[in-house]
């Protein structure tokens, strides 16, 4: 008897390998097709942003929700700002979210080979602004958003399609705006999948990323009031001088030094890649922060690793007088500030208050984000690990924890396990064309993470 169960239990377990890779194995080279060209017709949607005109994009959706049969729902959160999303019904397990903004940077066509709203497919690559960030990830979504609901098959859960207005100037009309107005886009919403991580293919191997958590942006401005004048007599103090002491002094107090688990992680990954003396130093790097040497070395190799180590102020607007002779009754500065995501910003802005006390230079709160991180145990993480083990294998998956920000802060600010992560395999320097030039997607391998998404959307919705 014993010896019977273990045998069906050696039977049960060769089959298992089997079964999880007969999972991730059904791409559908029709889906691919229509998200190809759904994604040319989609680049041509002019929604740069400024001035945005999301409802152009939201037009655009409708059009294609009416066509199949699928219910939506839409709002502006002003003139031109329009929001879409649309939920297919399922179980009783928590909703996931395939979230993406519909508005893209603006292109300075002078420095383009292409125009930025063409869309045309020229020696293999779908060009256009947007086609990385993010458009090419949203027509991923929507195509296996149709293929969901094409398919009819009983979901476990509702999968809710969202396009948000605003992302690239802080998601005010867009993610922030539905949120607070629209909170029945989001209900009974665990999981979300958005922008920030990816696959990329490079000497030795696939990395994949997933952005799991991110710095929180804390933009404040200064103000200061002071006795005006003519040039020609300074005073002891004025407003210009005092915004620029105060500047002086956040810019010479870097805050200290800390390593979040999150982040101890991305450097020990990153680690692996590195040669000595860097390969040590970030391998042990919670010991390293502690050596201000190697902390300049690495702000000036890396200004970005070096942003994940600390709270860091970047100083980049001022204004003063309009005239070369004139002493200006007021003056201000303003100032991107970005923080670990387990600070508080209100004690953040409590310590810049205190630095600056005797200058007299008042703090006004621009844009606050919101503290957040999203666990790498979820039953979407764990599919995405599953998933790039099974069809990737020999590649590696690293959690990570962006200096920039995304939706996802918002998302994550309301409970919601966000994820950045596409399926997309950049290869080369093609990122440099996000916000950048000539922004253009590989057709062949948008075509395989339209199929990749696919694959684990299905573990996800499916028992
Ligand atoms: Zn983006």
């Amino acid at each position: 008897m014993d010896l019977y169960v273990t045998r069906m239990k050696k039977i049960v377990l060769s089959l298992l390998p089997l079964y999880i890779f007969s999972t991730f194995t059904l791409a559908d080279e029709n889906l691919e097709t229509e998200a190809v060209q759904l994604l040319q017709a989609y680049l041509q949607v002019d929604t740069t942003n400024p001035p945005g005109n999301e409802s152009r994009a939201v037009n655009f959706l409708a059009k294609i929700f009416d066509e199949e049969g699928i219910q939506y729902n839409s709002a502006e959160s002003a003139p031109g700002r329009g929001n879409i999303w649309a939920r297919i019904k399922g179980g009783n397990k928590p909703a996931i979210i395939l979230l993406h903004h519909s508005d893209v940077v603006p292109a300075n066509e002078e420095y383009w080979d292409f125009d930025p709203l063409s869309g045309e497919i020229v020696d293999g690559y779908i060009q256009g602004r947007g086609a990385l960030d993010m458009k090419g990830l949203g027509i991923s979504h929507l195509a296996n958003f149709l293929r969901l609901h094409r398919l009819n098959k009983e979901l476990n859960r509702d999968v809710i399609f969202i396009a948000a207005a605003d992302e690239e100037s802080g998601g005010k009309y867009g993610m922030g705006w539905l949120i607070e107005n629209r909170p029945e886009a989001f209900e009974g919403a665990a999981l979300l999948l958005n922008e920030g991580g990816s696959g990329y293919r490079s000497k030795d191997g696939i990395t994949f990323s997933v952005e799991v958590t991110q710095k929180i942006p804390v933009w404040l401005r200064l103000n200061s009031v002071d006795q005006p004048g003519h040039g020609s007599s300074p005073r002891t103090t004025s407003s210009v001088s005092r915004i620029v002491e105060a500047l002086n002094i956040i810019w010479n107090s870097p805050f200290d030094p800390r390593i979040i688990p999150e982040v101890e992680k991305v450097f020990a990954d990153r680690s692996e890649s590195l040669d000595e003396p860097f390969k040590s130093k970030y391998k042990n790097i919670k010991s390293s922060i502690q050596d201000p040497v190697f902390m300049k070395e690495l702000q000036e190799v890396s200004p970005s690793s070096h942003a994940l180590t600390r709270n860091t102020c970047s100083l980049t607007r001022m204004n003063g007088s309009i005239k070369i002779n004139v002493v200006p009754p007021t003056a201000w500065a303003e100032i991107d500030c970005r923080i670990l995501p387990d600070n508080k910003p209100e004690e953040f802005i409590a310590k810049i208050k205190d630095l600056i006390k005797h200058t007299e230079v008042e703090v006004e709160p621009l844009m606050i984000g919101f503290p957040g991180s999203s666990p790498i145990d979820s039953e979407l993480y764990l599919t995405i690990e599953r998933f790039i083990k099974s069809n990737y294998p020999g590649s590696k998956l690293s959690p990570t924890v962006s200096t920039g920000f995304t939706d996802s802060r918002f998302s994550r600010g309301i409970g919601i396990a966000s994820y950045g992560f596409n399926t997309y395999i950049y290869e080369g320097n093609e990122s440099s064309g996000i916000h950048g030039n000539n922004e253009q997607i590989n057709e062949k391998r948008f075509r395989q993470s339209v199929g990749d998404l696919s694959l684990i959307l299905d573990d996800v919705v499916y028992d």
